[in-house]
């Protein structure tokens, strides 16, 4: 949402939309008392290159550009005493919540911000680490799938929504490399309509889904026709990081001093595979130590690829040794560095054989719902907390976390099995460039 009226012209969401991600949807024009930030020939933002990432909104320092607001909707369905409220927490926003009480840069807040949420009357409070170990079930044996049987390579990672709708409107050629695999948030809401609703005995129709994203984008993502079924939306409202913190302050609660609450169970229990997700690499790193111990069949001596730990506003490529076998990957982090992996894919100067790419730089943990005043320093700061917290935990790979072996058991069989089709995977298409938005208002 742009409001002109506040904007002091300082030109910092125009370079960032250009420079940093490459789309150009924001302008500066005319002159003098006329100069003004606008968009290509004064156009509606859903008719220009906007893929929604939401960085505009992270710099701008008058707040003339926020994310549409989902707070009300959010109190409103607390208020219903007919609707299940549940909430997931993607793994950015525990370390990024805690800069809008005051902590530093980094602090890992989780348990206190699980105690906030269920202080603002959630009737459960999951983790979305829980569907990123899932994530990693479903694309790392799709990407064995795809080198077995001679699939489509590279395989590109489909987890930022922005880089999605960016792929689609201006490199749709690419949509069959992409990854089936829903995001983490996508297939959350698919299992908590169907797997967690059986097993609770609740109409899906009577559950309100919302999760908690660093990332404009994936209010987007929610809305997208593909992500539901029998005429409900697997997610239906999705918070940014500012918006809980606004709820929260709301509240009149500081999170700096709330005591500490564990996750509700199932769909609680995260490896630090899932958590590391929010960084650069992240995913990369998650898929690999479960690829690698299915494709060996061997226990991984080392878990840490530092080979593919990438730096904010970076391209890193890398050649991962499957005992034997060479993977060739790449990892890339902002729009702009994308489009340069594209071009060396493209032009066939590269070979790889799985990419990662994240819209924002340094990955979710520097989406464009994160705390205003997110910066390099801070952006590394966060990394370094989800790293610290992989390391931290008893559970690093995501086929062994017991509440993944539990619903492939009662629910899906296996990966890639006829129900996880179903569920977990999607489909991706070209997109006009002009793109209607106001679904979303
Ligand atoms: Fe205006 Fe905000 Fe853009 Fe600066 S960042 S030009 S204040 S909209």
């Amino acid at each position: 949402v742009r409001d002109p009226s506040k904007c002091v012209k300082c030109g910092r969401c125009v370079k960032v939309c250009a420079e940093v991600q490459g789309c150009a949807a924001l302008t500066a024009s005319n002159r003098s008392g006329d100069f003004k930030i606008t968009t290509a020939f004064d156009l509606p933002m859903d008719q220009t290159d906007c893929v929604l990432c939401g960085q505009c909104s992270l710099v701008c320092p008058v707040g003339a550009i926020v994310e549409v607001d989902n707070t009300n909707d959010v109190v409103r369905a607390i208020q219903d005493p007919r609707k299940h409220v549940v909430v997931q927490v993607a793994p950015s926003v525990r370390v990024g919540l805690g800069d809008e009480f005051g902590l530093e840069a980094g602090a890992i807040v989780t348990g206190k911000m699980v105690t906030a949420l269920k202080m603002l009357g959630f009737d459960k409070v999951f983790d979305t680490n829980f569907t990123a170990d899932l994530t990693i079930m479903e694309e790392g044996s799709e990407l064995l799938s795809r080198i077995k049987n001679g699939g489509k390579l590279p395989m590109i990672t489909s987890c930022s929504p922005g880089w999605v709708t960016y792929m689609e409107k201006h490199h749709p050629e690419l949509c069959d490399n992409l990854s089936t695999a829903k995001s983490p948030q996508g297939m959350f809401g698919a299992v908590v309509k169907t797997y967690y609703a059986q097993k609770m005995g609740w109409d899906p129709h009577d559950i309100v889904s919302v999760s908690v994203m660093p990332c404009t984008a994936k209010k987007y993502e929610a809305s997208r026709p593909e992500l539901g079924r029998d005429g409900y939306r697997d997610v239906d409202f999705v918070l940014t990081t500012r918006e809980l913190a606004k709820l929260i302050r709301y509240e009149g609660l500081d999170l700096s001093v709330l005591p500490e609450s564990e996750f509700d169970s199932p769909l609680g229990i995260g490896s630090g595979a899932g958590a590391i997700f929010g960084a650069t690499g992240g995913v990369m790193e998650a898929a690999l130590r479960t690829a690698y111990e299915i494709y060996t069949g061997q226990t991984l001596p080392r878990l840490e690829f530092e080979a593919v730990r990438n730096d904010v506003n970076a391209i890193k490529e890398a050649t991962i040794d499957l005992n034997g076998t060479p993977l060739k990957v790449a990892i890339a982090n902002g729009l702009k560095n994308a489009e340069e992996i594209i071009r060396r894919v493209e032009s066939g100067e590269a070979d790889y054989i799985f990419i990662e790419i994240m819209a924002c730089p340094g990955g979710c943990i520097g989406g464009g719902g994160q705390p205003i005043g997110t910066n390099n320093a801070v952006r590394d700061a966060r990394i370094k907390a989800l790293y610290e917290l992989d390391k931290s935990l008893p559970l690093r790979k995501s086929h062994e976390n017991p509440e993944i072996k539990t619903i492939y058991e009662e629910f899906f069989g296996e990966p890639l099995s006829h129900r996880s089709h179903e569920l977990l995977h999607t489909h991706y298409h070209a997109r006009p460039k002009k793109h209607d938005f106001s679904h979303l208002k």
